[in-house]
């Protein structure tokens, strides 16, 4: 399949992996918005969010406690951190492979920035 983050996930492009297990993969993000810019993906290819089946509720939950992990190993557990997953095209997604973006190392403006 003709996916950045399944190409990511695969080791067909190279990334900065801080962390993966058998149904997650993540890495650093290519530009980055904070001192820690870490993409959380499943391995799986879904598209995103809206794309989810109830079949996936199991690995959604692995996602955010894998990101808690993340989060505790990046060292922003305590300082505190942002979780954003962009759906479709007015939430700003531009890679069709649901990730979670896992910000933090500074402190994050809200709605946007
Ligand atoms: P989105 O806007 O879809 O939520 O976020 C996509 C993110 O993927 C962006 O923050 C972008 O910098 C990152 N990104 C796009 N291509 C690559 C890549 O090839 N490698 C890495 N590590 N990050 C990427
Ligand atoms: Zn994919």
């Amino acid at each position: 399949m003709d996916c950045i983050f399944c190409k990511i996930a695969n080791k067909e492009i190279p990334s900065s992996i801080v962390y993966e297990d058998d149904d997650v993969i993540a890495f650093n993000d290519l530009n980055p918005e904070a001192p820690v810019h870490v993409l959380v993906i499943p391995k799986k290819h879904i598209v995103n969010l809206s794309d989810a089946k109830p079949e996936d509720q199991q690995l959604l939950g692995k996602l955010m406690l894998t990101i808690q992990k993340i989060a505790a190993e990046q060292g922003v557990a305590e300082s505190g951190y942002r979780v954003v997953t962009n759906c479709g095209e007015q939430g700003g997604q531009t890679v069709m492979h649901m990730h979670f973006h896992l910000l933090g190392g500074r402190e994050m403006l809200w709605p946007a920035g």
